[in-house]
């Protein structure tokens, strides 16, 4: 059995997660209540000072079934041999509370960084498909984009963009239907590991605007595909796209500029000098090859 003190804090902190349901708010009062590790002294005579607890730490305790009578072996509860310290009720509660934050939390990053990275393309030019967001009204939407249109504009290729948790959901649905990922298990990995978990079973997957149709490409060289209603990006083209795009022509456009007036000045300099184009392209440092590309401008 803990020491009496030790399982009153316990308590408060149990208590305190229900009450507060913020887990960073807790961590303050618990700290402020001076609750953590004593200083303890080693056998070896190292004595460990005292430390404020840790969120790590707050976790462990949170998550620790022995605080409610049971081990935990291979992801399993057992009945332990001391007696609980906080009821089965409360423990659940808890559990549920930090079970449904994760989820959450773990949904929002599967958007940011792209569920399916690094395997989707779109089928209608061949690029990569790659994830990203736009805001409207202060709010984020996640999509891919086909990274031909991101890299040279929307006109470039009629894919254009796909929400992605329509998307994600369509996919993963389809991979579990097929008995190929268990959805349960997926869901409780972490996203890193969700995105190795289907680089694991699939190549490539490919997305067909035109005919709205989702291809997936095993690694054992097997394919399947399905039709699947999803959305583009809501709002047209994202401002955030819109303005790289901008920025790109721009300096394009500048850079044409300068040779143009580079072109210019070559071609006032050998009329001066009554040089040839070689002579010219030599006097001012460039190989001929370059020095005619640049006058081929004007
Ligand atoms: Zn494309």
């Amino acid at each position: 059995m803990p020491h009496p003190e030790q399982a009153e804090q316990i308590r408060f902190i149990f208590d305190s997660v229900l009450r507060e349901r913020n887990v960073s708010n807790v961590l303050s009062l618990v700290q402020a209540k001076g609750i953590g590790l004593p200083e303890r002294k080693c056998k070896n005579g190292v004595v460990w000072p005292a430390n404020p607890i840790s969120r790590a730490h707050l976790y462990r305790i949170i998550r620790n079934p022995v605080y409610v009578g049971k081990v935990r072996y291979k992801n399993k509860l057992y009945p332990g041999e001391q007696e609980g310290i906080v009821s089965a009720e409360v423990f659940q509660e808890v559990q549920d509370l930090l079970d449904a934050k994760r989820i959450k939390r773990g949904y929002t990053r599967k958007l940011i960084d792209g569920l399916l990275r690094g395997l989707l393309y779109c089928k209608e030019c061949g690029s990569k498909m790659v994830p990203t967001y736009g805001k409207k009204n202060g709010r984020k939407h996640f999509y891919y984009i086909c990274h031909k249109c991101q890299r040279e504009g929307y006109a470039s290729c009629p894919t254009k963009t796909v929400r992605q948790a329509e998307f994600n959901e369509a996919v993963i649905r389809r991979l579990s239907e097929r008995g190929l990922l268990n959805r349960a298990e997926f869901e409780r990995l972490s996203i890193d590991k969700q995105t190795s978990a289907l680089m694991e079973t699939a190549e490539k997957i490919t997305y067909a605007y035109q005919d709205e149709y989702i291809e997936v490409f095993l690694k054992n060289g097997v394919s399947f595909g399905f039709r699947a209603k999803v959305k583009p990006h809501i709002g047209g083209v994202p401002k955030r796209e819109r303005q790289a795009y901008k920025n790109r022509q721009k300096l394009k456009a500048d850079k044409a500029t300068y040779y143009k007036a580079l072109a210019l000045q070559i071609r006032e300099y050998m009329r001066v000098n009554n040089l040839s184009q070689k002579q010219c392209a030599q006097a001012l440092g460039l190989s001929s090859a370059r020095g005619s590309q640049i006058l081929a401008l004007i």
